[in-house]
């Protein structure tokens, strides 16, 4: 699968505004092994966005990107991903972030059709996502763009055909996307469980071994340069 996902693009494929030059991307590690986040408080968004614009000022940069299976401790602050056995603590990110401006546009990665979408509303999660059904190669996978703004699933409908690159959303503000600096959540999924507009973005370390399975490296189909 991971070959088939790999040979479906040549070419970086850019999911946020097309006219952000891929020099402008940087990438940024935002685990519990980055000592810069030990000077901030993580669970506010407002410096999570200062420390975000530093970074990316620092790097010339206009979107700062990474983060597949990365383990962090801004989970921490939500119930929504903890229970009480520390176990089952949710802290492995899924998905690549992509932080840049909010109102950024969000761009479809391959054609396909709007397969659902939903506002999900916890403290911390994903607030308007779209997910997208792919065809391809005799293989059906999705793709998952979290923290977008509310009026982003305005005039859209489950079915509706979208191209690559095309516009299917923006980015939302801390007030709308479970309260984080904006930023694009982009998730392969193979199976969606039965799952419709939401589909896990963080695991346990417990069940990483299902959760890398069925969510591939996203960057197996975007190809966005490691480092620049
Ligand atoms: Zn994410």
């Amino acid at each position: 699968m991971e070959q088939i996902l790999n040979s479906l693009s040549i070419s970086p494929i850019q999911v946020v505004d097309a006219d952000i030059p891929l020099e402008q991307y940087t990438a940024i590690s935002i685990s519990s092994e980055n000592k810069a986040l030990k000077e901030f408080d993580v669970a506010s968004s407002i410096e999570w966005s200062s420390y975000l614009d530093q970074y990316l000022e620092e790097k010339q940069a206009k979107v700062a990107y990474g983060g597949y299976l990365e383990k962090r401790d801004i989970y921490k602050r939500s119930n929504y991903f903890n229970t009480t056995e520390a176990t089952e603590e949710r802290n492995i990110h899924l998905g690549i972030d992509l932080w840049c401006n909010e109102g950024t546009k969000v761009l479809a990665a391959l054609d396909g059709t709007i397969h659902s979408f939903q506002n999900n509303k916890n403290h911390g999660d994903y607030g308007p996502t779209i997910i997208l059904e792919h065809h391809l190669e005799n293989i059906t996978f999705y793709t998952l763009y979290g923290h977008l703004s509310l009026n982003s699933l305005d005039n859209i409908a489950v079915g509706q055909e979208v191209k690559k690159s095309e516009v299917i959303g923006f980015l939302g503000d801390n007030s709308v996307n479970g309260d984080y600096a904006p930023h694009l959540h982009f998730q392969l999924i193979l199976d969606l469980q039965g799952n419709s507009g939401d589909y896990p973005g963080v695991c346990s370390e417990k069940n990483i071994n299902l959760y890398k399975k069925n969510c591939p490296n996203p960057n197996l189909l975007l190809k966005l340069p490691h480092e620049i």
